[in-house]
């Protein structure tokens, strides 16, 4: 019997798990497949070194400016080198399987190759999780049972926290890695906003190497299709100016949604259970940035599953702390804000966007609001709004 049985040792899952073994809990990581990359940007900004410092010292690729296109080309750009830390751009199959092993190194049990599908039940409670693995159908018992499996989590569907995502709830988003010679700045990641609910990004990686996506947001995921605003990106005239050559080696390639209502807070618990990461809505709902929010809520998840252990109470009543511990309720704050930004931002294809890009470019304490709201997902103050409306 585990103290805690974790579905999904994506980043949320696995530093979950490596903070509940450092504190002595006996903890089982179920994986899927830790040779899977999950479709992903790999931006991560410096906040990461505030969950795992030890990261420091690995030669991850590192950024210092942000540039932001509307979908006019109107462009601003922000330089933090020496102002801030600086971030860093991953490839997700390497990232994720540190992230795993610092868990391991912690004392969490990894059980790879194992695809959670249900709960074991016994007198109506749920006890553990069964998956399915090359050798058969494995149980894991646990106190407390952690969901942590991302967007397509059916354990999520299955606690009854929370339904299936519709459509107009998420974005989704296609992403490759590509190399050859090319022209993007290698310290500066790039998005450029469309008119369209939707954005695509060029984030360089080491070498030659590049991340190149698009996603497209709510209503607008029913009107475009993706593989196509994915190969027009790539053709854009204004793109080729960053990557001109025309035969570019894919190294991988993927696509997956991504939750975009912000956090869900009505499912973030129940009796002897837990959902984090993507799972629960942890990414900012204008940017896509789900890394870093994603490993915070995993780190407040194992604070409140500690106490509940210690205190031997997994009731829904202990549990509720998660939902009111800081951090969350810090994330699921600005998230809010922020989507109610969304619409605005969007409005008249992208006029409001534009406006907001010309406003940043002159006026230096606008631009760090907007940047802080893109890299550090917080939200902007009230009058942010205001000032874009105002302004001609
Ligand atoms: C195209 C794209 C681009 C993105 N770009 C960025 C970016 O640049 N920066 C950023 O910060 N965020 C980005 N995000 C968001 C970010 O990827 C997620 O928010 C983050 O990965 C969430 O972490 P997680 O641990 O909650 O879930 P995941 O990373 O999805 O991890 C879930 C884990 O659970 C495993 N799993 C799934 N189902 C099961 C099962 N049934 N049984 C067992 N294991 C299972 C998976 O294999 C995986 O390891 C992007 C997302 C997409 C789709």
């Amino acid at each position: 019997m585990y103290d805690v049985v974790i579905s999904g040792a994506g980043p949320a899952g696995s530093k979950c798990a490596e903070i509940l073994s450092k504190n002595g809990f006996k903890v089982a990581l179920i994986e899927k497949d830790v040779n899977w990359r999950k479709p992903c940007g790999g931006a991560v900004n410096s906040r990461i070194f505030k969950y795992y410092p030890q990261l420091r010292k690995f030669d991850f690729h590192r950024i210092n400016k942000i540039n932001i296109y509307s979908a006019d080309f109107y462009k601003f750009g922000y330089r933090w080198k020496e102002a801030i830390d600086y971030s860093i751009n991953v490839d997700r199959l390497e990232f994720d399987n540190l992230l795993r092993n610092i868990a391991i190194d912690a004392g969490a049990e990894l059980f790879d190759k194992n695809m959670s599908y249900d709960f074991i039940i016994k007198d109506k409670q749920r006890i553990g999780v069964k998956t399915k693995s090359p050798s058969g159908i494995q149980e894991y018992k646990g106190k407390i049972i952690v969901i942590a499996d991302g967007m397509s989590s059916k354990l999520a569907i299955k606690s009854g926290l929370k339904k299936k995502w519709k459509r107009e709830e998420i974005m989704v988003a296609k992403s490759a890695i590509m190399e050859g010679v090319n022209n993007i700045d290698k310290e500066t990641i790039s998005l450029f906003f469309k008119s369209f609910r939707g954005y695509g990004w060029l984030f360089p990686l080491e070498e030659n190497k590049f991340n190149i996506g698009v996603g497209t947001i709510g209503e607008d995921n029913l009107k475009y299709n993706l593989n196509h605003i994915f190969n027009e990106f790539l053709n854009d005239s204004k793109i080729k100016n960053f990557i001109p050559e025309n035969n570019y080696k894919k190294i991988w390639m993927g696509a997956c949604p991504i939750p975009g209502l912000g956090v869900l807070d009505k499912s973030l618990y129940g009796d002897n259970m837990m959902l984090i990461g993507d799972a629960a809505g942890f990414v900012n709902p204008i940017s896509g940035e789900g890394i870093c929010p994603s490993i915070a809520s995993g780190k407040a998840a194992a604070e409140t599953g500690i106490n509940a252990l210690e205190n031997e109470n997994i009731s829904q009543q202990s549990l509720r702390n998660y939902k009111f511990h800081p951090t969350i309720r810090k994330i699921a704050r600005s998230y809010k804000l922020t989507r109610s930004l969304l619409d605005f931002c969007f409005e008249n294809q992208g006029q409001n966007f534009s406006k907001m890009c010309k406003i940043a470019e002159k006026d230096s304490v606008f631009r760090e609001k907007v940047v802080n709201m893109f890299l550090f997902s917080k939200a902007p103050p009230k009058d942010f709004i205001m000032r874009l409306k105002s302004e001609n």
